[in-house]
């Protein structure tokens, strides 16, 4: 059985931790800061076997340098020689054999180019999404285009309703506090950010969401429903679904 664990890194980051039973080997993903994975690894007596990356930016990859002198472990991620001691470069369509599960690597791009998400499918699938998708949310754009992150969030939204989502990101109560007018007439979402409250209150995580769980309550994963429809238009969107997301997109980025 393979366990995720999040390590809370920065002030609003998790680095997942994979473990493979009572397993001393283990990966983790995107460790932005390499002081509390190391933290977790000595306490516990694991070793690093194995780092997934998904994307250049800092916060996911900051604590690279560190990890792979301690523990040279194997390092997967986009063909972005700005990332510094990648072991294996993979994209679109390639598979691999992590913690005994096999993953599908997804070019996902649209908050950074290289960005890559990885896919496990099984009972359940586990999505490891980097900065694409968030609990109600999803990335910024910072290099990509609109279309290219809607065309990543409609092949997330057609992978089985139980995949687990392991974002790297804690936004779920400024996400559904957007959602809240992005998607006015979606009662889930109301009921979503009052749990999310109590969550927070004790700093309990948000995360894993789920695919299912996100078709319920995030607005980009919405743009289809007259809810989140009318609320664009009321921004400017002109109605078509891509001109929906933009909008909702570039309406957060001023929320
Ligand atoms: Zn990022």
């Amino acid at each position: 059985m393979l366990s995720v664990t999040p390590i809370p890194a920065f002030s609003d980051n998790y680095i997942w931790l994979l473990r493979q039973d009572a397993s001393q080997n283990v990966c983790v993903v995107d460790p932005g800061d390499a002081a509390p994975v190391l933290e977790v690894l000595e306490r516990e007596e694991l070793h690093l076997e194995t780092v997934l990356i998904t994307h250049h930016h800092p916060d996911h990859t900051g604590g690279l340098d560190e990890l792979i002198s301690r523990y040279s472990p194997r390092v997967i991620g986009p063909d972005n020689p700005a990332i510094g001691g990648i072991t294996e470069t993979v994209g679109e369509g390639d598979e691999v054999r992590v913690m005994g599960r096999l993953l599908d690597v997804m070019a996902t791009p649209g908050h950074t180019l290289d960005h890559i998400s990885f896919f496990a499918p099984g009972i359940p699938s586990l999505l490891f999404c980097g900065d694409t998708l968030f609990c109600a949310g999803c990335g910024r754009l910072f290099e990509g285009t609109p279309e290219q992150l809607f065309t990543a969030l409609e092949r997330f939204a057609a992978l089985p309703e139980d995949t687990m989502v392991f974002a790297a990101h804690e936004y779920t109560q400024a996400n559904l506090t957007f959602a809240c007018e992005a998607d006015p007439d979606n009662r889930d979402v109301f009921h979503a950010l009052e749990d999310c409250r109590k969550a927070r209150e004790t700093e309990r995580p948000t995360l894993p969401s789920t695919i299912g769980r996100e078709l319920l309550i995030n607005p980009y994963f919405r743009v289809r429903t007259q809810s989140v429809r009318n609320a664009a238009g009321a921004q400017g969107a002109n109605g078509d679904d891509l001109a929906t997301f933009t909008t909702l997109r570039e309406w957060k980025n001023r929320f």
